[in-house]
């Protein structure tokens, strides 16, 4: 069959080359590791520099089709491509990676982000918090994830606690939520939308522990609104594959956090727990195929991810019909590093 090109060779990149080859296409990852372990199960991996611009075209010149893993690739050399190839369009890449870009775009369809300011000094920093108060969240517009890049400020004196390395920031109020949810959606090449039920997502230290489905009655009442919201993001974009928005669930509706431009952690019980799971629709998005259900397969769906410094019994896990595992392959186990997750379906 055709290649499909991924960018990016983390665990997302190893579950949509699974997702792939179970739809005949072949997959060439190309991620700057040594080793990856998305590269352990496709057909050919290029390791080289983002900005090599000729192992790049060497592998565009590969793919039918070319698609990320990573939001944090680097959109300047992807210029050099023929941009029909590349889905979604870099221009989704580009929006997702700044937060401070991001929030300015969801405001301009109406969604509601935390309140913020743009901080790249410590008088910046000052007059933030002046006007948007305390407690909140300094953040680095690019490159973080995971909650890295983040400091929490709960008095004025924190201020002065921190370093500022130079790299812009964003400072955020700190949103009272009473749950947080992403919505998880996938648009076709003609269009076509369609969304998974909505999870609930629980963090710890700022990374993904769970992932529920269904959400509660007091959840799902805000998800109708983020979904409009997330339709908006995606039809602007002229967005091709899935497109995840999280957002903070509040009193007086559901507040936008930040969007990926890509499949999601939190969308991992899909592949056991719906019809389609959000690797398969990426996959056929992306080739132009028919998008397929991403209704529930079950009456209910946890997702527990396994963090680098847990300790686990797989053989006790998987005692349990109702769990399914997948270990993403990683072999040094780093605190809070994602090594796999736990699907467990609730029947009946
Ligand atoms: P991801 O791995 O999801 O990309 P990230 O590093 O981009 O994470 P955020 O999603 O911005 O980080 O923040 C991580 C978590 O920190 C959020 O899911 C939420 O629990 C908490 N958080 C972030 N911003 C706020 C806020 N303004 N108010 C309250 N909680 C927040
Ligand atoms: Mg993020
Ligand atoms: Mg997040």
């Amino acid at each position: 069959g055709e290649t499909i090109g991924i960018l990016g060779g983390g665990q997302l990149g190893r579950m949509m080359a699974m997702a792939a080859a179970q739809l005949g296409y072949r997959t060439h990852v190309y991620a700057p590791e040594e080793q990856c372990v998305a590269a352990e199960v496709c057909a050919a991996f290029t390791s080289a520099a983002w900005d090599d611009a000729a192992a790049m075209a060497r592998f565009a010149a590969d793919c039918a089709v070319i698609t990320y893993e990573f939001e944090n690739v680097p959109v300047a050399p992807l210029a050099a491509l023929d941009e029909s190839l590349l889905r979604p369009h870099p221009r989704a890449l580009e929006t997702a990676q700044d937060r401070l870009a991001e929030k300015r775009f969801v405001e301009g369809l109406g969604g509601r982000p935390a309140p913020y300011a743009a901080v790249d000094t410590i008088a910046d920093l000052e007059s933030s918090i002046e006007r948007i108060g305390l407690p909140g969240i300094l953040k680095t517009r690019r490159d973080g994830y995971d909650g890295k890049g983040q400091w929490r400020l709960r008095e004025a004196s924190d201020a002065g606690n921190i370093e500022l390395s130079g790299a812009p920031l964003v400072y955020e109020g700190f949103v009272k939520f009473d749950a947080e949810f992403s919505v998880i959606l996938c648009r076709a090449e003609d269009g076509d939308i369609r969304f998974w039920d909505t999870p609930v997502n629980e963090h710890e230290g700022g990374i993904l522990a769970r992932s529920t489905v269904p959400a509660s009655s007091a959840v799902q009442a805000h998800v109708d609104a983020a979904r409009d919201l997330a339709a908006k993001v995606a039809e602007r974009l002229g967005y091709i594959g899935v497109l995840t928005c999280e957002f903070f669930a509040t009193s007086e509706g559901p507040v936008f956090n930040e969007m990926a431009p890509r499949v999601h952690n939190s969308g991992h019980w899909t592949i056991e727990g719906a019809l389609t799971s959000q690797f398969e629709n990426h996959v056929r998005a992306i080739c132009g195929l028919p998008l397929g259900d991403p209704g529930l397969a079950a009456t209910g769906v946890e997702m527990h991810n396994i963090l680098g410094d847990s300790a686990n019994d797989w053989a006790q896990i998987l005692s349990d019909p109702a769990n399914h595992l997948h270990l993403y392959g990683k072999a040094a186990a780093r605190p809070g590093r994602k090594m796999g997750h736990v699907t467990r379906l609730i029947l009946g």
